[in-house]
């Protein structure tokens, strides 16, 4: 019974680490990619491996944890693609939050973090943050907290989990998309129709759609938002985090020997999972207008080398009502029909853990006992 057979839909981070909690438990897996595998939003993440330190705002504290504990697990695998990442809050004068509120944020961030052997966050100097962040405008600057995170190449280290996998037997089904799934087991791609003993519907911001195509319900409503970045030419060696007046925050992060700035929050919708996501020129200029607030000398259209954007799913019950959506908690949801289980939502960096708990939720169909 071990050796079902599972067909994964999506291979972005998610499908990629239900296909590691799975191969994990010996079951047969195959992967079927619209595109090619880590070509969305997986791709275009903030390039972070973290707790989320603006969740503490939501009290999503089990969340930051799982979280944190994920980032330690990642950056023991030893890639080279993932790195501890020093982050600096600038604060200034009549800005954002008090020092105190974020010096609080920060020491509760490293508590959540025990045991993952991460520096601890600090309080500086106006002059030393000038001196880490440089170009940072400095009236009205009154300090800086730091704090660790992690920063990754998200493609790169998705594509090496995806080569171990295969190594151990995972078959990968590039360009073949999904029509349509059924709750017996049957899958419909271009090539017709297959069956397997479970399925995986792991399609990102796409896995609404497909269950809407394959005529099955959902209690929830996935809120799709664009969340752009710029890479601009700039070196950088410390991270840094603006706070904005509306309480958003915008990470100005380096990245192969640049900087990534973003992101941006707009309401979007994709049909189709080939077609490439792009940021408006509204969103380019908000971002680049934010940095030029922030640091100097300003950004020239030339120095923007790169742009990437990706579509965040929300999840949100059908009785939700979208008003803030920075109140709506990332976490993610499984919902199952018959012999499919769908996952909605979740972070990069927390795909193993919901891996395993599809993994978890398979099992449990087969009356398997599970340990959580
Ligand atoms: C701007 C932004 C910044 C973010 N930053 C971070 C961060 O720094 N750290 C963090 O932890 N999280 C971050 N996140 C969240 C994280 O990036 C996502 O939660 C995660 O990448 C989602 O992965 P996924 O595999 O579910 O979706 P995707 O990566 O989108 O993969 C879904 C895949 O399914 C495929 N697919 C869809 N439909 C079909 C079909 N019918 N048939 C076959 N294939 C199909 C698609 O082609 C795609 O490859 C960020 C998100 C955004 C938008």
């Amino acid at each position: 019974m071990k050796h079902s057979r599972v067909a994964i839909v999506g291979a972005g981070i998610n499908g990629v680490m239900a296909g590691w909690a799975l191969i994990e438990r010996g079951y047969e897996v195959s992967l079927f990619e619209a595109l090619r595998p880590m070509h969305a939003t997986s791709r275009a993440s903030s390039k972070m491996l973290h707790g989320g330190l603006r969740y503490l705002e939501q009290g999503a504290f089990g969340l930051i944890r799982e979280a944190l504990l994920e980032r330690h697990w990642w950056l023991s695998q030893q890639t080279g693609l993932a790195a501890p990442l020093q982050i600096y809050i600038p604060c200034y004068k009549n800005t954002g939050r008090s020092p105190w509120v974020i010096r609080a944020g920060t020491l509760l961030y490293d508590l959540l973090a025990i045991g993952s052997k991460m520096p601890l966050s600090r309080r500086h100097e106006p002059s030393q943050v000038m001196q880490a962040i440089p170009g940072l405008r400095s009236e009205g600057l009154v300090g800086a907290i730091s704090y660790w995170d992690a920063s990754m190449d998200d493609e790169a280290l998705g594509l090496w989990a995806l080569a171990r996998l295969q190594e151990r037997g995972l078959k990968l089904h590039k360009a073949c998309r999904v029509e349509r799934l059924f709750n017996d087991g049957r899958m419909e791609t271009e090539q017709g129709l297959e069956t397997f003993d479970h399925l995986v519907n792991a399609a990102g911001p796409w896995s609404h759609h497909l269950l809407t195509r394959s005529e099955l319900e959902s209690p929830y409503d996935l809120l799709a938002l664009r969340g752009s970045h710029l890479v601009v030419d700039r070196p950088l060696k410390a991270g840094c985090l603006f706070q904005q007046h509306d309480g958003r925050v915008v990470f100005y992060l380096p990245y192969k020997g640049c900087a990534l700035l973003g992101t941006t929050e707009v309401a979007a919708s994709s049909e189709d999972p080939s077609e490439p996501i792009k940021p408006s020129q509204r969103e380019i200029d908000e971002l680049i207008e934010l940095h030029n607030r922030f640091v100097s000398p300003r950004i020239e259209p030339r120095e923007i080398i790169q742009t990437m954007a990706g579509l965040r799913p929300l999840v949100l019950e059908r009785s939700q009502a979208a008003k803030n959506t920075r109140t709506i908690s990332r976490e993610s949801v499984l919902l199952t029909h018959g012999k499919i289980v769908s996952l909605l939502g979740g972070k990069w960096t927390t795909a193993r853990k919901q891996g395993e708990q599809i993994a978890l939720a398979i099992e449990a169909s087969q009356g398997f006992p599970t340990t959580s």
